[in-house]
């Protein structure tokens, strides 16, 4: 399966309201399951006295995961129609945190799960505020469990309305509510005769209209430089587009010198050369005149110069069991640079019960937050917005584990006191 082409999609929601029933049943009813996988579902879901267990699948899934080299990212590939989908899935809670704020876990759309009988929880607020950290816009909302309201419209609907309000706290407008069960199947592939007062696309429609949308491309040109090689007298300088469209003849600043060069040509591995190439594609570009920008060097269209200062806002999504303190250093990853950081304040910190902004001296585990960052010198960077992944940073510790995950606001100098998540 050609995984790049597929429409990556995440799906979350609070532990037991039903992501793993619902992956099972998905994979299933769109025929996406060896005939094998099925019968042993039934196997063990026998052992346990079940009829059929569909998070069964997940765990043996889990398995064959187990047995691979050290995988902690695992995409399950499913195909609708002639469109082919990824679900990014980790083994463990903290594991896809972890991929989500790194952008492992980078997807188009979301299934946020909610098992109607409780309600938006703990984790579905977490995740719903993940989910606009990231910049995850589509987003559908799988109102899970109908069953056990008896398919009651009143009572569906009024969790709809308290899920809208919290996600509305968060400035997340979902595309859609479907009332399922994934357990039996209503909504999920096809229409259910339980709900009739249900008029909207079951998930699979849903899905297969998420928007393809690559706005990357329309934006002002960025190259994060990866390596620059030198063969047979020419020097290439080798990266992954992140932002807009180069063209050979293009003028571009070499971020780490001021300086600007032509582009001389654009090579790929095993293609035709081609005289432009646009986000998303891992390219090597000739320079004239024979610049030499280095790993961690930034590529940019010199009308649209991005963000140089030494003092950046930045959100942020505290992984590391011991709580963040002002004071602390880290290495700031930010596309293919490195920078020595520290956090200068912890300017407020996200309440998760009322969704409120507080003051206080540190952040715990999963916390959010809107922290300053300061670095020895000045940082190029482009604010993080949705639907990108340069602006993105994250925090390693000096033992290179990842403590957070920090999607940038904008210098510190600028609208200060202002909160907003993305710019
Ligand atoms: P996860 O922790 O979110 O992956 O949740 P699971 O998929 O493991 O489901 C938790 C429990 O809820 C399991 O016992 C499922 O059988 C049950 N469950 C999942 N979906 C439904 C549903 O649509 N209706 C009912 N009645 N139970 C469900």
């Amino acid at each position: 399966v050609a995984l790049e082409s597929a429409t990556p999609i995440v799906i979350v929601g609070h532990v037991d309201h039903g992501k793993s029933t619902l992956i099972g049943r998905l994979l299933y009813d769109t025929d996406n399951l060896e005939e094998g996988k099925v019968a042993q579902i039934i196997e063990s879901s026998k052992k346990r006295g079940l009829t059929i267990e569909w998070s069964f699948l997940l765990d043996s899934l889990q398995i064959e995961r187990d047995q691979g080299v050290t995988v902690d990212s695992t995409r399950i590939p499913f195909r609708l129609g002639n469109r082919q989908f990824v679900i990014v899935d980790a083994p463990g809670h903290r594991q896809f945190l972890r991929n989500m704020i790194t952008g492992a876990a980078d997807a188009d759309a979301a299934v946020l799960v909610v098992d109607v009988n409780e309600g938006a929880r703990e984790q579905t607020r977490r995740h719903a505020m993940l989910l606009r950290l990231i910049g995850i816009r589509h987003i559908i909302v799988l109102l899970n469990k109908v069953d056990l309201l008896d398919f009651d419209e009143q009572k569906v609907r009024a969790v709809e309305q308290s899920v809208t309000s919290l996600l509305a706290q968060l400035e997340l407008t979902p595309s859609l509510f479907i009332p399922a069960s994934a357990r039996d199947g209503d909504n999920i592939a096809s229409r259910s005769e339980r709900s009739p007062w249900y008029k909207g696309p079951v998930l699979t429609e849903a899905l297969a209209a998420v928007p393809d949308g690559n706005i990357r491309a329309t934006l002002p040109f960025r190259l994060p430089v990866q390596d620059v090689y030198r063969f047979e007298d020419k020097r290439y300088v080798v990266g992954r587009i992140e932002r807009g469209t180069v063209r050979v003849g293009d003028e571009l600043t070499i971020g780490s010198q001021g300086s600007t060069a032509r582009v001389a040509s654009i090579e790929r591995w095993n293609a035709p050369e081609r005289d432009n190439a646009s986000a998303g594609e891992s390219v090597a570009l000739v320079l004239e005149p024979d610049v030499i920008p280095a790993r961690g060097d930034f590529l940019f269209a010199p009308a649209q110069a991005p963000e140089k200062s030494a003092r950046i806002r930045a959100n942020l999504f505290w992984l590391r069991q011991e709580p963040l303190r002002t004071g602390e250093s880290f290495r700031l990853r930010l596309a293919t640079a490195e920078h020595q950081v520290t956090v200068a304040s912890i300017d407020s910190v996200l309440r998760l019960d009322d969704l409120t902004e507080q003051q206080a001296d540190e952040v715990g585990p999963e916390g959010f937050a809107e922290i300053t960052l300061v670095a020895g010198e000045a940082i190029q960077f482009d604010p993080f917005c949705p639907g990108t992944s340069d602006g993105r940073g994250v925090l390693v510790d000096r033992n290179q584990r990842i403590v957070g995950g920090a999607p940038l606001l904008g210098p510190a100098t600028l609208a200060a006191g202002t909160h907003a998540i993305h710019p």
